[in-house]
């Protein structure tokens, strides 16, 4: 069966490399359809191998793309080792910026501290804040752990040793105090805030 391992977003080369995520957010895409933008199904068969993946690159040559980001139905640190491999495969042999849009849990995710990994495989870490405190966070987010939001500053605040951006994502639906708070976050992390429409 066809799998969509990488699809195109806008001028950016997004990879899907897993379906499993610790969250459920109550506004995940994944719950209204199958696929995003130019894939018609996100939903893998099963998730690919680092051979498969780099097989795709012919597929969609990544000189054509601005940015190669992972991302997809599933958080991509649920696979941390192939992600740093294919990023720095990517990094070695397209010299592309790379993203990775994460929900900030992969220390919870990989029980031990991986901030370090992103060293020389990832350009910007982008982490889905959604509030600014955790009781917020855990009924809009529903993570499987309750220490989830204190574990992604955390990770934000550490990761940043190591990559050279690193940004807060909120959406413009936030009350203007919440949004404030998230900036103040930010602020104290050390690390950007990115404010995105709903729907991007
Ligand atoms: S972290 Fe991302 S993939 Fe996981 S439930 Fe939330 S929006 Fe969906």
């Amino acid at each position: 069966m066809n799998q969509t391992i990488l699809y195109k977003v806008k001028n950016n080369l997004y990879i899907n490399l897993t379906n499993r995520c610790p969250c459920d957010c109550v506004f995940c895409i994944r719950q209204n359809a199958p696929g995003v933008y130019g894939s018609d199904n996100l939903w893998l068969e099963h998730e690919p191998s680092f051979d498969e993946v780099v097989a795709e690159f012919e597929k969609f040559p990544p000189d054509t793309y601005d940015e190669i980001v992972f991302c997809g139905y599933g958080e991509p640190t649920e696979r941390l080792e192939l992600m740093i491999d294919v990023a720095k495969y990517a990094k070695k042999e397209f010299n592309k910026h790379i993203r990775v849009n994460t929900n900030g849990l992969s220390n919870l995710i990989n029980g031990k501290p991986t901030e370090s990994l992103f060293e020389n495989a990832v350009d910007t870490v982008s982490i889905s804040l959604n509030a600014p405190e955790k009781d917020e966070y855990n009924k809009i987010t529903r993570p499987i752990w309750d220490n989830a939001f204190d574990e992604l500053l955390k990770f934000a605040s550490n990761v940043k040793q190591y990559v050279p951006e690193v940004i807060f994502t909120i959406v413009d639906v936030l009350s203007k105090d919440d949004t404030e708070k998230c900036r103040k976050l930010a602020e104290k992390c050390g690390v950007k805030l990115r404010i995105r429409k709903l729907d991007t």
